[in-house]
């Protein structure tokens, strides 16, 4: 895909409530403007890259871009699960990602476990990936660093 990397960032909004969290993999979802946004080529599925929120450390990521049930399938979503436990929420709060390469397609799931399993399986990519020298050098990428100045200076 010729728009990777990406960078962007955006508040953290309310999802759809589909119980993410209960299944151990809460995912940050993006607004609509963000979405908007996207390159074209960036087709749906499963991606990987690295995460920033407000101006705390930059982690691993896994991220799916799907399409958005509110809008009935007709808008896409960006959904980001960050590879790091939170002691808290942080809705609101400014998350910068980037996102560096594809892991697979959407895919429907037969069930529950199915699903998680495959998610299990897409952190352990990313972990794979984003440990490879030419990947890790972005996790200093002045972009993160550029949020960190912008929230300090309160812009
Ligand atoms: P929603 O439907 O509102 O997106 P989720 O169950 O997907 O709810 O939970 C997402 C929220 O959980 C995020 O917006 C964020 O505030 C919080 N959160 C806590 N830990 C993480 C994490 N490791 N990755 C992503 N979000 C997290
Ligand atoms: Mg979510």
């Amino acid at each position: 895909m010729k728009s990777l990397p990406y960078f962007c960032r955006g508040a953290v909004v309310r999802g759809f409530g589909r119980g993410s969290k209960e299944l151990g993999i809460p995912t940050a979802n993006f607004p609509e403007s963000v979405v908007d946004n996207l390159p074209s080529d960036m087709k749906t599925g499963i991606y990987y890259g690295w995460a920033c929120v407000g101006n705390s450390d930059v982690h691993r990521m896994v991220m799916s871009i799907g399409w958005n049930p509110f809008y009935k399938n007709t808008k896409k979503s960006m959904e980001t699960h960050i590879i790091h436990k939170y002691k808290e929420d942080f809705y609101g709060e400014t998350l910068s990602i980037a996102i560096l390469g594809y892991i697979r397609p959407e895919t429907s799931f037969n069930s529950l476990d199915a699903l998680i399993k495959a998610i299990h399986n897409d952190i352990e990519e990313a972990r794979k990936q984003l440990d490879l020298p030419e990947h890790q050098k972005f996790k200093d990428d002045d972009f993160f660093k550029t949020s960190k100045k912008e929230i300090m200076n309160g812009h």
